[in-house]
């Protein structure tokens, strides 16, 4: 993610802001030219500074739930992620709304990352085989005694609103024995599955993604079985970036794509803030690094990861002085490292920008 700054004179703004603090000024999301900016009213659209054109807020602006921008004369009333909802939780429950915001900036954030990829991301409508959409769901449309799974399937990605919930979503954190869990990292997991399917299936990879990956048609029901029922093997962490990755193929692909978003998306956000790492302490260098890289023009990942293994080690010691759990509880192991090669590659690849 990137920092934004204001037309006004400057003022530092984030991705989620709607209002300028410094000038009052209402704020919109240009995805396209990923700039945020000033919005007047001009007749009956709006006028965003510095960009040509007559705007309008995507139509979940009025849920507080998206600060998009569409071209007012064009048909979507919706914005380039929001047009992916398929179907939303009941609003008119007031609970469900705060959870549903919550969702959605994580989404949005989602949706930063793949429109920098510039990835495939055809909606369901648009494409209803290889589309991508999403229903948040909460607990009370289902069934009596059945909860939401969140889960991926051809496209279609289930979110449970209750995962928006922090109580609920740290008690199935814990009693999965997990060390992270958040609403960025499902959105970004799921999105793994479907990319598989684009990228790797439809893009011609499967051959190589299996020789990193393990062949992904060993039976996947089974598999989660074995999972759930035994734990992942005690030696997980020398092969996998998580021990739910260890599972199957297709997790071990999700896992690690997951983490690799986290990747680039927290060294674009390091080298915003201009940071560099130079421990006193750390004589012989091993730590340091001046983050300049820009992840999303890098041919190799070596640049990113000599970033990155310093910066989350910053990031760890300062959240431990706050009492707070690590920001990045995982270690990199080589397999893992090549695993995550895999993935810079797929997404700089032509083929990623011409499929779908
Ligand atoms: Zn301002
Ligand atoms: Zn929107």
């Amino acid at each position: 993610m990137r920092l934004f700054t204001c037309p006004c004179d400057g003022q530092l703004l984030h991705f989620e802001n709607s209002r300028c603090e410094a000038c009052g000024e209402n704020l919109g999301y240009l995805p396209e030219a990923n700039r945020l900016t000033v919005v007047r009213a001009e007749g009956d659209a709006l006028a965003a500074e510095g960009e040509e054109g007559r705007w309008r807020f995507c139509a979940n602006a009025q849920h507080a739930a998206c600060n998009w921008l569409v071209p007012a004369d064009g048909e979507e009333a919706l914005c380039l992620c929001c047009r992916h909802n398929r179907t939303i939780p009941d609003l008119s429950i007031p609970e469900n709304l705060s959870l549903w915001q919550r969702a959605q900036v994580a989404q949005h954030r989602l949706f930063y990352t793949i429109l920098r990829l510039d990835l495939p991301r055809p909606t369901k409508l648009e494409n209803p085989e290889t589309g991508l959409a999403f229903d948040v769901l909460a607990d009370e449309a289902m069934p009596t005694g059945q909860n939401v799974m969140t889960g991926h399937d051809s496209g279609l990605i289930t979110l449970a609103l209750a995962e928006a919930d922090d109580a609920e979503r740290e008690r199935r954190r814990t009693a999965m024995g997990e060390p992270y869990r958040t609403l960025l990292g499902h959105y970004r997991h799921e999105v793994g599955h479907y990319y598989w399917d684009r990228l790797v299936q439809d893009g011609g990879q499967l051959e190589a993604c299996r020789a990193v990956f393990g062949d992904e048609r060993e039976d996947y029901g089974a598999a989660l079985q074995r999972h759930y029922a035994n734990g992942a093997p005690p030696d997980w962490p020398m092969h996998f970036v998580s021990a739910y990755a260890s599972a199957h193929p297709w997790e071990d692909f999700a896992e690690t794509w997951a983490h690799y978003l986290h990747m680039i998306d927290t060294v674009e956000m390091a080298r915003a803030f201009g940071l560099g790492i130079a421990p006193k302490a750390d004589a012989a260098g091993a730590l340091a690094a001046e983050i300049d890289v820009n992840p999303y023009r890098e041919a190799s990942l070596d640049p990113i990861l000599e970033a990155w293994v310093p910066l989350t080690v910053a990031v760890n010691s300062l959240n431990r002085c706050m009492g707070a759990p690590d920001a990045y509880p995982f270690v990199l192991s080589r397999p893992v490292i090549e695993k995550l090669r895999f993935i810079h590659a797929l997404v700089q690849s032509g083929e990623a920008h011409t499929a779908g």
